[in-house]
């Protein structure tokens, strides 16, 4: 199954499909790692406050998988946004990941209270030009963040890695990627299992109709609309299922169907909101 790419800003490819390790417990990751490298994801999701770095890198390391054959993202927690911290904490999660650079290095929250994002951004064009980061990007940035790195740096994030489903668009984000040459992420693609998007007739009449399953049918709206994307799932079967998503394709009225589904008043949001977390 060849899962498609996506050219990022800074020249490098990133597979549109990958997996995410949120809340995999450390001894938990390197399994479900190996499982999904198995299952034929290339692109893996972690972060530092994930606590699962090692876990992540021992699967790599057993795989045998040629290092340029695997797209790894790791994320800059806020407490390390200021100073000279976010050097000394992408050299922790090489170690801990068992790498001499990442694919894509990103700053997890803007936590504007701290008034640091902008300072984290200057050091990962710092990071990216010492070669520890093949390309760098942000998370959880709304367009006034956006604004505020570019202003500085004149550097364009590669992505925004956003919570991102049916419920919860983001469109303001979104708008400012497709003016600015930046590629969007989702996070919490299903939602998180923590609203009934599964029971929705759009969802589950496409379901029906393609015959495949409603998180099935999620994850290819995601990749329709030109999203990058990485469900987790520590079962393998489930696994297998997410990446099985390259033999349908939903029709136009289908897609359009799910983009109804935002509520539009930001009630469908399943996260925290990004002004609040600091
Ligand atoms: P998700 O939307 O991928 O949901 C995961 C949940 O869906 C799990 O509980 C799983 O049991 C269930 N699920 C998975 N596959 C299923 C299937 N086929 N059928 C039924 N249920 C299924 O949520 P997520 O894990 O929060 O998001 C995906 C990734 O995004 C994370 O692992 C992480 O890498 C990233 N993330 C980033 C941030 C951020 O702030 N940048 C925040 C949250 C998550």
């Amino acid at each position: 199954m060849t899962v498609p790419t996506i050219t990022l800003n800074s020249g490098h490819v990133i597979p549109q499909l990958g997996f995410g390790v949120f809340l995999v417990p450390a001894d938990e990751a390197e399994a479900a790692v190996s499982s999904a490298l198995e299952v034929g994801y290339r692109h893996i999701d972690t972060a530092a406050i994930y606590k699962n770095e090692e876990g992540v890198g021992a699967a790599i390391a057993k795989s045998g998988i040629p290092r340029d054959e695997l797209f790894i993202t790791t994320k800059l927690w806020n407490d390390r946004q200021a100073g000279e911290e976010p050097h000394a904490a992408i050299r922790e999660s090489l170690d801990k990941l068992g790498l001499d650079h990442v694919d894509l290095y990103l700053t997890h929250w803007p936590t504007p209270e701290k008034g640091t994002f902008v300072n984290a951004w200057e050091k990962l064009v710092e990071i990216r030009d010492a070669g520890l980061a093949r390309s760098i990007g942000v998370s959880n940035h709304l367009p006034e963040h956006l604004d505020a790195v570019v202003e500085a740096t004149g550097v364009v994030p590669a992505v925004d890695q956003i919570e991102l489903h049916p419920a919860y668009q983001q469109r303001d984000v979104l708008a400012w990627g497709a003016e600015h040459g930046m590629h969007i992420e989702s996070w919490g693609p299903l939602g998180q299992g923590k609203y009934p998007l599964f029971e929705n007739p759009a969802v589950a009449a496409a379901a029906e109709a393609h015959g495949v399953t409603p998180a099935q049918v999620v994850i290819r709206w995601h990749l329709q609309r030109g999203f990058i994307v990485f469900p987790k799932s520590s079962s393998p079967q489930r696994q297998a299922q997410n990446f099985d998503v390259f033999g349908f394709e939903l029709t136009a009225d289908e897609v359009a169907a799910i983009d109804a589904l935002d509520t539009g008043d930001g009630s469908g949001r399943v996260g925290t909101h990004p002004l609040e977390f600091n």
